[in-house]
């Protein structure tokens, strides 16, 4: 008889944007032609740039001939890809990564689930509240949390709430973790954190021997030259900290595919022994046994987008979105909302008013505005009472969608 895995009936609901979904399509099947407009997933909707398009299309033409075809390559990706990396995106912030400690993989979002198999199951999770859902749910399916109780929260995970209080940055918990998941710009507050907020946990993860699972899924969206885009920018992170990276919201990679995973050579983790064991080295056995590398012409495709010409035309079209995220946050307010991020990140947070909690709030602007945006509650309990929009959409939907809420 097979058996399942039952940690995955501990889920206490379907991961949200299949819910979302869900209720835009019942909604549309209700009332035909309503002319919904979705601010809500994360999807891009920019084409790859010119320069990343090119080197696409040379890519594909190499594997048309027998002289230059690709079959597999490197698991942990080309060299070429890995060194434009290591110099572009950290050598030259000052952050001491080689192509070595870069993996290249298909999504971050796999990448952040797959990291926790090569840690203890007995492994203690932080994880902030709210905050992009993957880490929670990968953590209750590889079994190392309890039910979820009534206010959400699984046990046996540590939350850290990130409040209007606490601007959103989680003060250093008491119980200590021994994973720390933090993401910053953040998912879905869409606030930084500067540097000495993250000099504060890679000073407590030295003291406590603990590792910060760090997403910077959205570094490329911070405008503010003082905030760091690499935790590897904080003096000691290489001993502490893993930083996953994306093309998808970067470079309009999410139907492309291509993220990278860094892992510095200095990172150990500890067997029962207490005996150091380097994880780059435990994270190269798993990835090169489960994964097979990107398709060649995608990563010649995003090594374009770490060139001089590239780093302009995604800059660009990321500036296209920072001034949606100008226009939504100024829009909201107008309005009388209470509004954080972007600014720095492609997100805007908003507060619902009069108390009304998020998924009320996601029904009211769907009936009466058709505007689809992504419930705060989904993203932890911390979240009840906000909404999340995206900046992604384009302009004529953005304004299309802030003049209906200003007629509500
Ligand atoms: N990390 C965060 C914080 C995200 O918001 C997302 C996507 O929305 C991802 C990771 C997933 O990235 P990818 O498309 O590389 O899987």
């Amino acid at each position: 008889m097979a058996l399942i895995n039952e940690h995955y009936q501990k889920l206490a609901a379907g991961y949200l944007f299949p819910e979302i979904g869900r209720r835009v399509r019942e909604y549309e099947k209700a009332h035909p032609g309503s002319g919904i407009i979705r601010m809500g997933i994360g999807d891009v909707t920019q084409p790859l740039a010119p320069s990343v398009i090119r080197a696409f299309h040379a890519g594909v033409e190499e594997m048309a001939s027998a002289e230059t075809f690709k079959g597999y390559g490197p698991e942990q990706g080309y060299d070429f890809l890995r060194e434009a990396i290591a110099e572009r995106s950290f050598r030259s912030r000052g952050a001491a990564i080689t192509a070595d400690d870069i993996f290249i993989s298909d999504g971050s979002k796999c990448d952040t689930g797959n990291i926790q198999e090569i840690f203890g199951l007995q492994s203690k999770v932080a994880i902030c509240d709210p905050v992009y859902p993957v880490y929670a749910d990968t953590t209750v399916m590889a079994g190392k949390t309890g039910h979820a109780a009534a206010n959400g929260y699984y046990q046996g995970i540590i939350y850290l709430p990130c409040t209007a209080e606490n601007h959103f940055i989680p003060a250093l918990p008491e119980e200590v973790p021994d994973l720390i998941f933090l993401c910053y710009p953040n998912n879905p507050t869409g606030t930084v954190a500067p540097r000495e907020e993250l000099k504060k946990w890679v000073d407590y993860a030295l003291e406590h021997k603990s590792i910060i699972l760090f997403d910077a899924a959205y570094e490329a969206f911070i405008r503010d030259p003082e905030i760091p885009h690499s935790i590897y920018e904080i003096a000691g992170a290489e001993k502490v900290a893993i930083e996953f990276r994306s093309l998808s919201k970067t470079a309009g990679f999410t139907g492309t595919r291509l993220a990278y995973t860094v892992i510095p050579g200095a990172l150990m983790a500890y067997d029962s022994q207490g005996n150091e064991v380097q994880v780059r080295k435990l994270w190269n056995r798993r990835h090169t046994t489960k994964f097979n590398g990107v398709s060649y012409p995608v990563q010649k495709a995003a090594a374009a987008v770490f060139t001089e010409e590239g780093q302009r035309e995604v800059e660009a079209t990321i500036g296209y979105y920072m001034e949606n995220a100008a226009l939504i946050r100024e829009s909201l307010a107008a309005c009388g909302y209470t509004v954080y991020g972007g600014e720095n990140a492609p997100y805007i947070w908003v507060q619902t008013r009069d108390g009304m909690k998020s998924w009320d709030f996601f029904d009211l602007l769907l009936e009466k505005a058709h505007v689809v945006g992504t419930p705060g509650s989904g993203f932890g309990p911390s979240g009840e009472g906000y909404f999340r929009f995206s900046a992604f959409a384009t302009r004529e939907k953005v304004l299309e969608a802030m003049d209906r809420i200003y007629h509500l």
